[in-house]
């Protein structure tokens, strides 16, 4: 399987924003765009001619570090969401937010999305009662999500539990037994996420 396996914080120091890519650490002063605030590279400090175009592709590469997609999978996702009735933006990012993965770490059940992913691919967590390994799989309306009984990565989950202050209102967590549920699919004001989603509907739309 495909993985990017490329610095994360140099991620962030490219979209000039910070992505919490890396758990804990993004909450400290160790983050690196706290101390380095400037893109990453020989002409990291230099001036890059602005355009369209360009606007449009780092909106779209921001997007895909935050949720930790791969390129092909998320032109997929742009195509899912250009089919769907409604603006394609939202349902872009609804789409995003569905991921298990994103689930997981938007409930606190890990510290990261590249965590949430590690825990799931080992196969802790469990949708509907049953093992699901698979970080992309798209949660539903009434889903519950919970860490499979006696799994030995409890104490790394009930961690991260303690790293968060709070849930989205279109989830509803149980941190005590280590599950929850799937309220709906979340709008787009319900969505904490630094991007510009019109911005990547252009970019594809072209
Ligand atoms: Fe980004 Fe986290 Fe690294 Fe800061 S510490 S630059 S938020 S990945």
């Amino acid at each position: 399987m495909a993985r990017d396996r490329s610095p994360k914080c140099k991620k962030c120091r490219r979209e000039g924003v910070k992505l919490f890519l890396k758990g804990e650490r993004c909450l400290t002063e160790k983050c690196a765009i706290e101390r380095r605030s400037y893109p990453p590279g020989e002409h990291g400090r230099g001036r890059i001619k602005q355009s369209e175009y360009l606007l449009q592709l780092r909106e779209k590469q921001k997007a895909r570090r935050f949720y930790g997609v791969l390129e092909k999978q998320f032109r997929n996702y742009y195509k899912q969401a250009a089919r769907q009735s409604g603006i394609t933006g939202d349902r872009l990012l609804q789409l995003l937010e569905l991921r298990l993965d994103n689930v997981v770490y938007r409930l606190g059940f890990a510290s990261s999305r590249a965590q949430a992913r590690q825990i799931i691919r080992h196969g802790h967590f469990q949708v509907n009662g049953r093992r699901v390994n698979i970080a992309s799989f798209r949660l539903r309306r009434d889903d519950i999500v919970s860490l499979k009984p006696q799994s030995p990565a409890e104490q790394v989950v009930r961690d991260a539990t303690d790293l968060t202050a709070s849930v989205p209102a279109w989830l509803e967590a149980d941190h005590d037994n280590l599950s929850a549920r799937v309220l709906k699919a979340p709008e787009r004001a319900e969505i904490d996420a630094p991007i510009e989603e019109q911005l990547i509907v252009e970019l594809y739309s072209k």
